[in-house]
């Protein structure tokens, strides 16, 4: 098998087997075969990664964060010259079309080390002045051993968004990925132990849920890094607070999308299709609920369908193919259940909602309109390839109805009217917010949700604070008076 590991973990620089842990069968979504067989970390395996990124932190912290940063970008310059073999990896670990992977995977994942390993060295705390002459110093510090647990839909890139900046700021992560997409990760330990990382810095193992579930009650780990959907979010959580650990969980939502009636039409179907439709609707960010406003209802759903009918569905490794399948065939399930809720409760399918004839987990790109908010479409995430439109009158009207939601992920708008545009995106309750555009995710920019959709960013500078804690050094250059 072409995309067999040499072994299922990677730890302490190593490629590490033990077949005694729980199988993991990976699936090529477009086909339904397997191309490669692991097995899930047993406590040994789980117990040798905790020892290794416990030594190793330590000797990473000492090297200057001009060092570490030097070895990051290596390891980004190591996933650029590899990007196509990363992004064939990627395309049969998760069925995204090659067109896709080639741009928003492995190269993602190589921006973030890069970014984060040029502001690696610029680590530095303040000095505070204090009364007669008194000061404080602050220094930002490393947490220890940061756990980072992945979601299935942008395998390496998540690891990498992960990995840059805990190691940046001195810390050592053990990465887990989703069992589904469990192979790039691997990749991604190779190039830094390549780009010279001490043994143990970055570790992989391999699991289900109970695996993710040891790592994170494990008292030598100080934080936890989640992304996942909302209830996974929740136990997690819960079981990093048992320890008082640091946490960033980048969860679910089920963001809203509103187009003005004085928005370019095709700008926003373009906003819409990308909000909806790339990596086949399973994106976390995605505007799935798209708000028209009652003029142009009509012109929307008939420009979004005439464009819908040019998607090429296809064998994700064509450079041609722009939608490829769903990750898995219990997401398929998944994604169907929630169609035929749709259409049971009355929305009005006008385009797709149907799975395709042939091998693999196909799904047609799918538009229900007529949506009302009440519908379980328009509540809860369903992670496919499913559009609700809702009508809309009021600015007044649509914001409300666009917050209504326990989620706060992200939130776009689509209008000619610049005023209004910077009104609506100021109260959006979201953590990532569109004018005109949907789903952009650069590393520069931090990105993250509010409400139930997350806790912490990811990307920007603001990641470092979440990999770092800051000591106050309090010094005092005068005789100490004491009571007695
Ligand atoms: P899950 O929540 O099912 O799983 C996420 C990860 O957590 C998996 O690796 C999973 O392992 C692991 N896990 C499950 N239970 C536990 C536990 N008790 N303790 C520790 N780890 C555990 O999400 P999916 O993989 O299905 O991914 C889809 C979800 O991810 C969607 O809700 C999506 O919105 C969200 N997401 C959020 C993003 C963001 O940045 N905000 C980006 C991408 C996706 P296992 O797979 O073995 O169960």
């Amino acid at each position: 098998m072409k995309f067999q590991p040499k072994a299922s973990h990677f730890i302490d620089g190593e490629y590490v087997e033990s077949a005694a842990g729980q199988a993991i069968e990976v699936i090529y979504p477009a086909t339904g075969e397997t191309i490669a067989r692991l097995h899930a970390a047993t406590p040994a395996v789980v117990e040798e990664a905790l020892q290794s990124s416990k030594t190793a932190q330590q000797k990473w912290a000492a090297k200057t964060g001009t060092e570490r940063g030097r070895i990051l970008r290596r390891a980004a310059e190591i996933l650029r010259a590899r990007n196509y073999e990363l992004s064939e990896l990627e395309t049969h670990n998760t069925g995204k079309p090659i067109q896709e992977t080639l741009v928003a995977d492995a190269s993602a994942g190589a921006d973030a080390l890069e970014y984060f390993g040029g502001l690696a060295a610029s680590m530095t705390g303040e000095y505070i002045p204090l009364a007669n002459g008194d000061f404080a110093i602050t220094v930002p510090e490393p947490l220890g051993v940061c756990v980072g647990i992945g979601a299935w839909n942008y395998p390496i890139q998540i690891a990498c968004l992960k990995a840059a900046p805990a190691l940046a700021c001195g810390n050592a992560m053990i990465f887990k990925p989703s069992e589904t997409t469990p192979l790039s990760a691997l990749k991604l330990a190779e190039a830094l132990m390549e780009a010279g990382a001490p043994k143990g810095v970055f570790n992989v193992v391999q699991g289900y849920g109970d695996v993710g579930a040891t790592l994170v009650a494990d008292r030598r780990v100080a934080k936890v890094s989640l992304t996942g959907s909302v209830p996974t979010g929740r136990r997690v959580y819960a079981a990093a607070a048992e320890g008082m650990k640091h946490v960033t969980m980048e969860l679910g939502g089920k963001s809203p999308l509103i187009v003005f009636d004085d928005a370019d039409l095709e700008n926003s179907v373009s906003g819409a299709i990308i909000g909806n439709f790339f990596s086949s609707g399973q994106v976390c960010s995605n505007g799935t609920r798209v708000f028209v406003q009652k003029r142009i209802k009509t012109a929307f759903l008939e420009r979004l369908s005439s464009r819908l009918a040019f998607a090429k569905i296809g064998d994700p490794m064509d450079p041609q193919v722009n939608f490829g399948p769903i990750v898995s065939q219990r997401q398929l399930e998944i994604v169907k259940t929630y169609i035929a809720r749709g259409i049971a409760e009355g929305a009005r399918l006008v385009h797709g909602g149907h799975q395709l004839a042939r091998p693999g987990f196909y799904l047609e790109p799918t538009v229900f309109a007529d949506v009302t908010d009440e519908m379980t479409i328009a509540r809860e995430e369903i992670f496919g390839p499913v559009m609700s439109v809702l009508e809309f009158e009021t600015e007044e009207e649509v914001i409300a109805r666009a917050n209504a939601t326990e989620f706060g992920l992200a939130a776009g708008v689509f209008t000619g009217d610049l005023a209004r545009a910077h009104r609506v995106a100021k109260k959006f309750e979201a953590g990532t917010c569109y004018i005109n555009t949907y789903n952009a995710a650069p590393v520069e920019a931090p990105f993250g949700g509010s409400k139930l959709s997350g806790v912490g960013r990811e990307n920007s500078k603001l990641a470092l604070h979440h990999y770092t804690e800051m000591k106050t050094i309090y010094v005092s250059v005068n005789n100490l008076h004491a009571a007695y």
